[in-house]
């Protein structure tokens, strides 16, 4: 068992998008995150706050 860190889009707001990442560490849910807004969302660039939106969204499990 280790920590892993887990980030679902649902829980940003984005209602209905069914994308969810698992990643070893926070920096890494945080890249995949971006190409996701990037690619699903149309969000190139994200900003600030929606950064810190996803760093709080994301959640430590055991795996
Ligand atoms: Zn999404």
């Amino acid at each position: 068992m280790a920590d892993a860190k887990e980030f679902t889009c649902k829980d940003i707001g984005m209602v209905g998008c069914p994308f969810k990442v698992r990643a070893a560490t926070e920096e890494e849910v945080m890249m995949h995150a971006a190409n996701h807004a990037a690619k699903a969302h149309g969000i190139k660039e994200a900003p600030a706050d929606l950064k810190a939106k996803i760093q709080k969204a994301i959640k430590t499990v055991q795996v």
